[in-house]
Order: structure tokens, then C-alpha cells, then sequence
């Protein structure tokens, strides 16, 4: 079976908490604060496996959640880190945020890609010792892992991408090659989208045909079929060029040719410097008329392009015309890579961001440093909730919070805690 498309849902590993702490020996009354910190959580992380080609595995696996960190111990002992969990993909794998269907990664090289990071560890009580508060009793929790949601959608990436006029037989080609079943048909335009297939050179080999849409004169300039179909031409590392070498339909092929390189060139130079290989396609119209594709050939030769004759119909010279591209194909540099639509990071300026909000009684306090700083307090000690408190009137919350005009008593809410005002 042939998945090509996985849904799953992948969670970095908690931070250890700091540990609070204080150093003891024998006739040592008591010692400073040693509570060591807490270890990182396991990251997530894609890497390419050339042994998979396809997303099989995802389609029962759902859910990919790496270690917490341990957490901090006494003498300074930091907890282990979590392991990170690589997770195996098979190469040209696609990463996209389900949410929106950006593209956060091309799994196309042997890069490993950190998708989501591990939560960082809390301090242990030994970072808070200052001269006036030398036995700090508390430490900060670690911080909850990144989690994501994310499709994985393997794009077979082509190798050999088929240019010519419409009919000249790029899709019966393709269809004769390929387990791929293109519409066949005597008319113009008829791929309308490009059609994929692979096409099995032995046992092991194997490389990826496009069935590119008929370029028109034009379409570098976006008339008609333009860069969108230009587009995918752009990642094929070779160029199958055929043309109608019977002339069935009144063209020159030569001309065919000289137009549609010219198109390339309009688009970019280096699509127009990739390989080519000349195919003279519809022999079989030719009978024993041999000088059409011997013009051809020599025309060929003059312009530095490889040449093969085909008749695609009759599948004359179709087994050449693989081995040959797969041959070529074996000195050609791989195929060109998506880059990101974005890089999911949280910016400075938001993490900071503080949000009040009044729902009905309540003052609703948020943002991500809000549940930062709250996510480290410990209620029950004193000195904790005075660091709370410093931090959030120095942060403005509290002028904030009398300026929508807070009472005495009323309810306010800051982080996933609940709290009554008081002055
Ligand atoms: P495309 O537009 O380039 O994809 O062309 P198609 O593959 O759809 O073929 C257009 C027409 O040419 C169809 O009717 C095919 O059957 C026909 N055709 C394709 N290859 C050959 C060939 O080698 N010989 C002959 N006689 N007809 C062919
Ligand atoms: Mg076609």
C-alpha cells in the first residue's frame, strides 16, 4: 500500500523541576541553598531514512511524545536530560502545520529537523540566593515541551520532468513507463495538473516521472499556462523534450523546440541550462521516411542535447529511453528543496506581551510570560509569593489592573490562578 499522506500529533518532553534544597553536613547547622537544576526535556526530531518510502508506519501511530527531563537534586545535581525522539521519514516528506498548511519543512536532504524543543528545566533554589534572601524555598518548575500538530505529506519529488507541445505524447509516455494514468487524449490541454509517476529502472532503482502541462508561446510571460505550471518544471534535475517528429499536426519541430527553450529562458536561466534530452516521439507516423528524425538528430548534435527516437504508442524504444535517463540521471546533482513558509518560533516582542482582560467579574491576566512566571510560583511559601508579587507590579499588571478600575475584593484571575484584589 502507498501512503503518502499522515496526520500526527508529536509533543516535546517537560522540563525537570528545580530542586529546593539546602546543603547539610555534620556540626554544619545549615548550609546554603544547593537544589541543582532541572533537565531539559527530549525534543522531537524528523530525519530522513533512505530505507522508507512511505508513510505506512504513520497510519497507526498517531501520537510521538518524547522524555521529560528529570528533575533537580540535592548538591547542585542537575536532572538528566530527556532523550530527544527522532522520528524516521522517508525522503521528500513534506512537514506542514495542520492548523494553517505552512510548509515547516522539506525532508529532502539528511538535515535533521528540530520540529518541536523540549521545555527547558527549572533553576533550583541555588539561583535565587541573594544577600537578603539566603534561603530561597523555592525553585522554578520546568517548562512544558512544544507540541504540534502536524501533516506529513511525502511529495515524490521528480526527477524527470516532460516538456513538449500538447499532444506530442507526453502522457501516453508517461502511462507506458509508469503505474500513473494520465487522460490520454487527441486534444490540446488536457493536463491540466502535473501527473506523477514512478517509474521502476530494476529491482532497487527507481525515479520519478512528471507529466508537465503543454507549454504555450507566452507563458513565461503568465499568459495561458504560465509560472505555476513553470513552477514544477523548476525541481525536475532533467528534461525529457518531445516533440511530434512526424509533424502530424502541421508544426515544425524544430521550431516546437526553439519555442518552448525560449519560454524556459523567459522564466530563468537556470531551468534553461538544466539537461535535456531530445525525443523524437511518433516514429511510427513516419514509415520508412527516416530524414525527419535524421534533421532531427543532427539539429540535436549542433545544440549539445541528447537523442532518442520513440514511438510511444507502439512502445518502440521506450526501454532505451529509461535506461538512458536513468543513466543520466546517476551524474546529475538531487532535486531542488521546498523552502519553509515559516519558522515557528514565538518572537521576542510577543513573549513579553501581557493581556487583561475583563470577562464578566472577573480580571483575566495572560500572555505567555504571565504562565511563565506563575508556572514557577509556589503558593505556599512566603518568599515565592513575594517574588510573584515583584514581578507583576513591576511589569505594570497592577497599574494596569487600577486603571480599569479594580476594586477591593473583586476577582482576578492571572495565569490559571485565582486571586481576590487587595491594595
Ligand atoms: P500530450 O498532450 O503530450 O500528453 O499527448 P498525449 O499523450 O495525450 O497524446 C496525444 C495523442 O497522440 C493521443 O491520441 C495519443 O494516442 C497519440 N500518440 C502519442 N504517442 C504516439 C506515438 O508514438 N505514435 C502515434 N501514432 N500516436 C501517438
Ligand atoms: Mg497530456
Amino acid at each position: 500500500m502507498f501512503i503518502d499522506v499522515a496526520k500526527i500529533k508529536i509533543v516535546a518532553g517537560k522540563g525537570g523541576d528545580g530542586k529546593v534544597s539546602f546543603h547539610r553536613e555534620k556540626y554544619i547547622a545549615s548550609g546554603g541553598p544547593d537544589g541543582g537544576d532541572g533537565g531539559r526535556g527530549g525534543s522531537v526530531i524528523f530525519q530522513v531514512d533512505n530505507n522508507l518510502s512511505t508513510l505506512l508506519d504513520f497510519r497507526y501511530k498517531k501520537k510521538y511524545v518524547a522524555p521529560d527531563g528529570e528533575n533537580g537534586m540535592g548538591k547542585r545535581m542537575k536532572g538528566k536530560d530527556g532523550a530527544d525522539l527522532v522520528i524516521r521519514v522517508p525522503r521528500g516528506t513534506l512537514i506542514r502545520d495542520q492548523e494553517t498548511g505552512q510548509i515547516l519543512q522539506d525532508m529532502s536532504d539528511d538535515t535533521p529537523f528540530v520540529a518541536a524543543k523540549g521545555g527547558n528545566g527549572g533553576w533550583g533554589n541555588t539561583h535565587f540566593a541573594t544577600p537578603t534572601r539566603q534561603a530561597p524555598r523555592f525553585a522554578k518548575p520546568g517548562q512544558p515541551g512544544a507540541s504540534l500538530d502536524v501533516t506529513l505529506e511525502l511529495k515524490l519529488l521528480a526527477d524527470v520532468g516532460l516538456l513538449g507541445f500538447p499532444n506530442v505524447g507526453k502522457s501516453t509516455l508517461l502511462s507506458m513507463v509508469s503505474a500513473a494514468r494520465p487522460k490520454i487524449a487527441n486534444y490540446h490541454f488536457t493536463t491540466l495538473t502535473p501527473n506523477l509517476g514512478v517509474v521502476r529502472v530494476g529491482e532497487e532503482q527507481s525515479f520519478v516521472m512528471a507529466d508537465i502541462p503543454g507549454l504555450i508561446e507566452g507563458a513565461s510571460q503568465g499568459a495561458g499556462l504560465g509560472h505555476d505550471f513553470l513552477r514544477h518544471v523548476d525541481r525536475c534535475r532533467l528534461l525529457l523534450h518531445l516533440v511530434d517528429v512526424s509533424g502530424s499536426e502541421g508544426r515544425d519541430p524544430i521550431e516546437d523546440v526553439e519555442t518552448i527553450n525560449a519560454e524556459l529562458a523567459g522564466y530563468s536561466d537556470l531551468l534553461a541550462s538544466r539537461p535535456q534530452i531530445l525525443v523524437a516521439n511518433k516514429v511510427d507516423l513516419l514509415g520508412d521516411d527516416r530524414a525527419p528524425i535524421e534533421r532531427l538528430r543532427a539539429y540535436a548534435a549542433e545544440k549539445g542535447f541528447d537523442f532518442l527516437e520513440l514511438s510511444a504508442a507502439t512502445n518502440q524504444g521506450v526501454r532505451a529511453l529509461v535506461m538512458k535517463t536513468w543513466e543520466t540521471l546517476q551524474t546529475l546533482p538531487p532535486v531542488i528543496r521546498y523552502e519553509p513558509d515559516f519558522v515557528p518560533q514565538t518572537p521576542a516582542s510577543n513573549e513579553r506581551e501581557i493581556t487583561i482582560e475583563k470577562v464578566e467579574d472577573y480580571y483575566v491576566v495572560g500572555g505567555a510570560w504571565v504562565d511563565k512566571v506563575m508556572g514557577s510560583v509556589n503558593l505556599d511559601d512566603y518568599e515565592s509569593r513575594q517574588y510573584m508579587d515583584r514581578m507583576l507590579k513591576n511589569a505594570g499588571v497592577y497599574d494596569r489592573l487600577e486603571a480599569m478600575g479594580v476594586q477591593e475584593g473583586d476577582f482576578v484571575v492571572i495565569g490559571d490562578m485565582e486571586f481576590e484584589y487587595v491594595r
